[in-house]
């Protein structure tokens, strides 16, 4: 039996394999390549392939792929056998430095949001040498971007990367002017908490809609929910446990830091948190994390729901997405320091922050927008749609005291001057106690706690890095060319305060009152993708991308076209699965319980006359009435199909969904969950939210 430390990472062509595998020249080349991004010449590559498939085939691994990530939100694969043909029907394990680096790859059956024009539509996947090859089913993957020829972006990797290099470049240009000369590169590091839950797979293959959407689209609430708080932490079932355990060795041999498993507030929920890190080789990790639940789930006869929203009612799903800025020494940016200067500094980044979430509030709201986490944002645990900060009490205090000018702290009451005193240690514990805060300071890092369980992690990092960046590029212009460096901070901190505040929000998010007192503030309240969406093109968004070269203008509106297509395809396929087993599944059970309730009647030798007050005649009547009005609902629910279908325009498309498909969906679900309540268990043709909350022991 090998230790875990042994199997960690042994399906990664990791750092320890190059050292031990690659020529020391080729070695160097590639420690190059990983840290400051230079290109690696053929020679290099070839070589560094070689070893790379030698090293796989060791591994049981016959094929090879480009392993990328369109704008679908998953992860695509085309796989390549490393055979190649030497006459006499014989083959060698062949592998190319041009097969590493670069892959074409047919571009046309992904979303491109009419970037990929037909006559062009092949693609390329290009090599991510910062994310390290690693062994899946038998086949070598290789972490790539996907770009069209033209060289737009057609997935999410790469605009992740580009704003990496952007937040390195400002955050540099910041320390330099505090005087850190040893800091080479800064990198964002990112530690994305996974929310899911984990119901039994006899039981999901029994319900449509579970299969064909990811969530339960019908469900009357069960006697019991959440409400004793008796799951969270709670003791792991020994099913629940032996599948986590599974999760955790296959992580580990992907070199995936998976480090925390528990039990979430929900009955059947869970969650798996691993060890920060780089943040492109985050959202790549927690790509496989989302794949290796749903694998494993399915062989312990469980099924993995991802979805941010599955069961109405009970909390939903998201991934806390946890950031922070790290340099090359080894110092974490968002530590408040030790001396007034890094202090200083560190409010500095603060106010950056701040700045940033609040200018580009709406972006950080679209970066979350996706028709799942609608439901979940704004209920349950989850924070609500507006965006704000939650720094706790102490750093409020302090920057309260900066921005009025006023004495903060205990005894010795000072006036607070940036730079030249030491800030008061503020305990980490009292910071990160608000679950009801989209974006909490948790001490040393911002918690990002509006991402959807189920969408990738990337959109999110892109506009943190990005309008951080944003914002450091304005401070560092101003700080450059100042003549007093002490007060020119010392005013920008301030004045920064004083503009942003708005943003900062300590109480609890879920209060009707925050909604109201938000929109005072001018806060951005979006609460639907489509409402989010109409901000995307907004000059002000187009501005920070293009200049800060994320995207370009073009690749912004194909963009936009394909949120607004993704969502509009989405609830079409609710829409559709809802009538499909109202019709098929729901209305005749409920005839067919009606007809035994009838039965019953003659079989007592009565018949119900009108106002019959006895148990079958009442419950006759009543499910009659209900599933009358349900057959109404559908009718109804198609003809919203139907006219969603014959508008063109993507945007117009999504806003109908929202105002017509959508409430059609509510109103059908209630009438049907109301004779859910009334039907006899055996009757009513699917698992029930009790069957599925708590069927797993
Ligand atoms: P807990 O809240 O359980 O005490 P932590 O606050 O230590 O846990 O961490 C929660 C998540 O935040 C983990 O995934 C952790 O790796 C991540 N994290 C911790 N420090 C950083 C950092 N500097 N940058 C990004 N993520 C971090
Ligand atoms: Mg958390």
């Amino acid at each position: 039996m090998s230790t875990v430390t042994e199997r960690f990472g042994s399906m990664v062509f990791g750092d320890a394999v190059m050292q031990k595998r690659l020529p020391k020249e080729t070695y160097r080349a590639m420690q190059r390549t990983i840290k400051n991004g230079k290109r690696l010449d053929l020679e290099v590559a070839n070589v560094v392939a070689n070893a790379m498939k030698n090293w796989a085939i060791e591994q049981g691994a016959t094929h090879f792929t480009h392993w990328f990530q369109p704008m679908t939100g998953i992860t695509a694969e085309k796989h390549d056998s490393f055979i190649s043909p030497v006459g006499d029907g014989k083959v060698i394990m062949e592998f190319s430095g041009k097969e590493l680096v670069k892959g074409e790859s047919d571009a046309s059956s992904f979303p491109s949001g009419g970037l990929r024009a037909t006559f062009e539509a092949r693609g390329y996947t290009a090599w991510d040498p910062t994310s390290y090859a690693f062994i899946k089913n038998n086949t070598l993957c290789i972490p790539t971007a996907f770009c069209s020829y033209g060289g737009e972006a057609l997935d999410k990797k790469t605009p992740l990367l580009r704003s990496m290099e952007r937040i390195n470049k400002q955050v540099l240009r910041v320390l330099k002017l505090f005087g850190n000369a040893d800091v080479t590169s800064v990198k964002t590091t990112v530690g994305a908490e996974q929310e899911y839950f984990l119901i039994s797979r006899e039981l999901f293959d029994r319900r449509k809609d579970l299969i064909y959407t990811g969530r339960t689209l019908f469900g009357a609430m069960a006697p019991k929910g959440q409400e004793l708080d008796d799951h969270y932490f709670g003791s792991i079932k020994p099913r629940v446990a032996a599948f986590m355990s599974e999760v955790d060795e296959e992580l580990w041999k992907l070199g995936v830091l998976a480090k925390t498993e528990h039990n979430e507030a929900a009955p059947a929920q869970h969650e798996l948190a691993p060890i920060f890190t780089t943040t492109n080789i985050a959202a790549d990790h927690n790509q496989l994390t989302m794949e290796v639940l749903r694998n494993v789930a399915r062989k312990h006869d469980l099924v993995c729901l991802l979805h941010e929203k599955p069961f109405a009612g009970v909390n939903g799903s998201g991934k806390h997405n946890n950031w922070s800025i790290s340099t090359d020494t080894g110092v974490n940016l968002l530590e408040p320091g030790e001396t007034p200067y890094e202090n200083a500094q560190f409010l500095l980044f603060l106010c950056a922050i701040m700045k940033a979430v609040d200018d580009y509030q709406d972006l950080l709201r679209i970066s979350v927008a996706s028709a799942g986490n609608d439901h979940r944002l704004g209920a349950h645990e989850a924070p609500p749609a507006i965006v704000s900060i939650f720094l706790g009490d102490e750093l409020n205090e302090i920057l309260h005291a900066i921005e009025t000018e006023t004495a903060y702290g205990g005894k010795e009451k000072e006036l607070l001057r940036v730079g030249v005193h030491i800030l008061p240690k503020f305990p980490k514990d009292t910071t990160d106690r608000n679950r009801t805060s989209p974006l909490a300071f948790t001490g040393n890092k911002f918690e990002f706690r509006m991402v959807g369980s189920g969408s990738s992690i990337s959109d999110a990092n892109v506009v943190m890095n990005t309008a951080v960046a944003e914002v450091l590029k304005g401070f560092a212009d101003l700080l450059e060319q100042s003549d007093d460096f002490e007060t020119a901070l010392h005013n920008l901190i301030r004045d920064t305060i004083r503009a942003h505040k708005r943003i900062l929000f300590n109480g609890n998010g879920y209060d009707e009152g925050w909604v109201t007192e938000a929109k005072a503030r001018g806060l951005l309240n979006l609460p639907t993708t489509p409402d989010a969406l109409s901000h995307f093109l907004d000059e002000k968004n187009i501005r920070l991308f293009s200049e800060n070269k994320i995207f370009s203008e073009t690749e912004m509106r194909s963009r936009y076209e394909i949120m607004q297509e993704n969502y509009c395809k989405l609830i079409n396929i609710e829409a559709l699965t809802m009538v499909d087993m109202a019709r098929k599944e729901i209305l005749p059970a409920v005839s067919g319980y009606i007809k035994t309730l009838s039965e019953t009647v003659v079989a007592m030798g009565q018949a119900c006359a009108a106002a019959d007050s006895s148990v079958e005649c009442e419950l006759i009547e009543t499910l009659s009435k209900k599933n009358a009005s349900a057959w109404e609902k559908i009718k109804t629910l198609e003809n919203a199909i139907t006219c969603a279908r014959a508008i063109n325009d993507h945007t117009e498309q999504a806003m109908y969904h929202k105002d017509n498909v959508i409430p059609a969906m509510n109103a059908l679900r209630t009438v049907v969950d109301e004779m859910e309540t009334l039907t006899a268990a055996s009757a009513w043709p699917m698992p029930t939210y009790g069957d599925l909350l708590f069927g797993v022991q």
